[in-house]
């Protein structure tokens, strides 16, 4: 059974459809990228699915449970994460805490963070930080990482809440292209650990077709094409909307 399956999904602002009916799945384990020119409805999808946004049409369920109507802070529980184009962390907390901090949210027991015995949790959050790359750093406040550093933190975040499904916001933006393929590899590889899914949204080609499974392709609000990306970048219609040749 697919993780995601996306029905009709529709949403329009002031009469004008930016989502205009879509349907997709995406099965576990498997990573599949939106692309899009701007304005094509990739930000709205995302948003509809993590509850941000309320659909106006469609149905959206994760392993068969409906997230159209629920709240962003239920969908989140019930398995999607979300990183974000700009990384986001409490950068008055230390890498551990923010990732106790969404540990225990998972459980409902966000107080915890505030109660003495703080250290709740510590060790699970510590081998989430060992996965990313960094435990070493566990201790130092957010606020003095590098960029691509909190972009890892921000992935330990999201795994804390064990995900179903996983999605990224242009992960690879304003990093080099190496951290980007540090952190694409690191992704990949977690997906294939933990059997989440992964939907992303990505300017880069180069990470598209380096490790995408599938993609799906919107141009104002409609899936205009789907499939592998090799086989993508070929179809005419493609060509012609998005790469503008
Ligand atoms: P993308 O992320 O692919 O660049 P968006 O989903 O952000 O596209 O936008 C799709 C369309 O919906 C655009 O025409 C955009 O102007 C419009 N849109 C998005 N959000 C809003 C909003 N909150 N109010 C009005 N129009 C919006
Ligand atoms: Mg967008």
């Amino acid at each position: 059974m697919s993780a995601l399956t996306v029905t009709g999904l529709g949403k329009s602002f002031g009469g004008v459809d930016a989502v205009a009916g879509i349907s997709f799945e995406l099965r576990s384990g498997e990573l599949l990228a939106l692309i899009g020119p701007n304005g094509a409805g990739k930000s709205t999808t995302f948003n509809m699915i993590n509850g941000q946004l309320k659909a106006d049409a469609g149905s959206i369920r994760l392993d068969g449970v409906e997230l159209v109507g629920r709240k962003p802070r239920e969908i989140w529980r019930l398995g999607v994460s979300r990183t974000f184009q700009i990384a986001e962390t409490f950068s008055s907390l230390t890498v551990v805490e923010n990732v106790q901090m969404s540990l225990l949210s998972q459980q409902r027991r966000l107080f915890a963070m505030w109660h003495p015995a703080a250290d709740e949790r510590r060790d699970e959050a510590l081998a989430l930080l060992d996965r990313v790359g960094m435990k070493a750093q566990a201790d130092r406040p957010c606020s003095v990482l590098a960029y691509g550093d909190v972009k890892r933190v921000e992935l330990a975040i999201a795994m804390a809440n064990a995900p179903k499904l996983l999605l990224m916001d242009e992960p690879t933006a304003g990093m080099a292209p190496g951290e980007r393929n540090a952190l694409m590899a690191l992704t990949k590889q977690l997906v294939v650990e933990r059997g989440m899914a992964v939907l992303f949204t990505e300017h880069s080609m180069d990470v598209v077709f380096a490790y995408a499974d599938r993609m799906i392709v919107l141009a104002r609000g409609r899936l205009i094409a789907e499939g592998r990306p090799l086989e993508i970048r070929d179809h005419p219609k493609v060509q012609e909307v998005y790469f503008g040749t």
